[in-house]
């Protein structure tokens, strides 16, 4: 079985939507990517930090989930990372109300020895000196390192994102971000802009419009499936790295045609991602239901035109 190793947040989350609010509830990067991908076969890991305040449940869920985290430390007397935002009514922008670094502040990752050979390693959003750690603890070159982050680490640690970005496969990052990192207001300029800083693969989501992979001078484009009710995008673009890895952790194949097959498994787990507050919904899947979904995601993009 495949080896997948995930780093990233694991935190509390205050999330404000159109439709609601919550208190501090489970989220972090890490979390929803490990979710995600436990829908494959594949072993995976997470390597995080929290404090002593984070509840014993959360973890037990994901160890539930045949998730190792013996990769994730709890700092005695440490406050967990939080996060809050609040959507506008569009749900595909929204604002940073507050982010707590916290224990995040002086973490020293360690990878678990177990997965030093890890196939993919999935860098989720944290600071890129702890992503960069990561990779240099790896005892062999991963098959593939993905890599995702936000505005936060670009407007704190620009020099430092960019180390990590030219030691990366694949880019995953949404469509303002993107901008904001290339001074691109083009999504295929700011891929390219992207490509030449290091990574051969740059995914860039859209939010409620899909995602396109972008690869030398090819463009693969997979929809979001049109919802009839999204409640809660917070978790979204890391739920669809969790399904991208995920399947490529499972199938071993790194190449473009699999990476293709890659983000459509990613869309559609983001698509259940939203339908609840937080990890709610991605907690409770069911493989008949990505299955179904999957089916849905065919027929919405197949079509049968004749070309001389
Ligand atoms: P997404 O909606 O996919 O962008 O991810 C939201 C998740 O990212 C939330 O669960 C937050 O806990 C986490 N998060 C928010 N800000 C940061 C940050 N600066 N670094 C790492 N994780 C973050």
């Amino acid at each position: 079985m495949g080896k997948l190793l995930i780093v990233g947040t694991v935190a509390f989350d205050a999330i404000e939507t159109p439709f609601g609010k919550t208190d501090k509830i489970l989220g972090g990067a890490a979390t929803f990517i490990a979710l995600a991908a436990a829908q494959f076969d594949a072993k995976s890991a997470v390597v995080s930090v929290v404090g002593d305040d984070f509840p014993q449940k959360y973890l037990d869920l994901l160890t539930a989930k045949n998730i190792d985290i013996s990769g994730i430390e709890v700092v005695k007397g440490g406050k967990t990372f939080f996060w809050s935002g609040k959507y506008h009514n569009d749900l595909n922008s929204r604002d940073t109300l507050s982010t707590e670094l916290n224990v995040l502040a002086d973490f020293n990752p360690i990878v678990p020895d177990e997965f030093k050979d890890a196939d993919v390693v999935m860098l989720g959003n944290l600071h890129p000196n702890i992503q960069r750690s990561v990779i240099e603890q790896m005892e062999r070159r991963p098959k593939l390192i993905v890599l995702d982050t936000m505005n936060y680490w670009m407007n704190n640690s620009w020099d430092e994102l960019l180390e990590v970005i030219a030691q990366i496969d694949v880019l995953t990052i949404n469509d303002e971000e993107a901008r904001q990192l290339t001074k691109e207001y083009s999504l295929v300029r700011a891929a390219a802009k992207i490509i030449k800083m290091g990574p051969k693969y740059v995914v860039i989501k859209k939010g409620e419009h899909g995602a396109l992979l972008f690869h030398e001078e090819h463009i693969f484009f997979a929809p979001a499936l049109p919802l009839e009710e999204v409640f809660d995008p917070t978790g979204a673009g890391d739920t669809f790295a969790g399904g991208f890895v995920g399947y490529l952790t499972e199938t071993k194949n790194v190449s473009f045609n699999n990476l293709r097959n890659a983000v459509i498994h990613g869309s559609n787990l983001a698509s259940f991602a939203v339908e609840k507050f937080g990890t709610a919904r991605i907690e409770s899947l069911k493989k008949s239901e990505v299955d179904k979904r999957l089916r849905q995601f065919r027929e919405l993009t197949q079509f049968d035109i004749e070309l001389q």
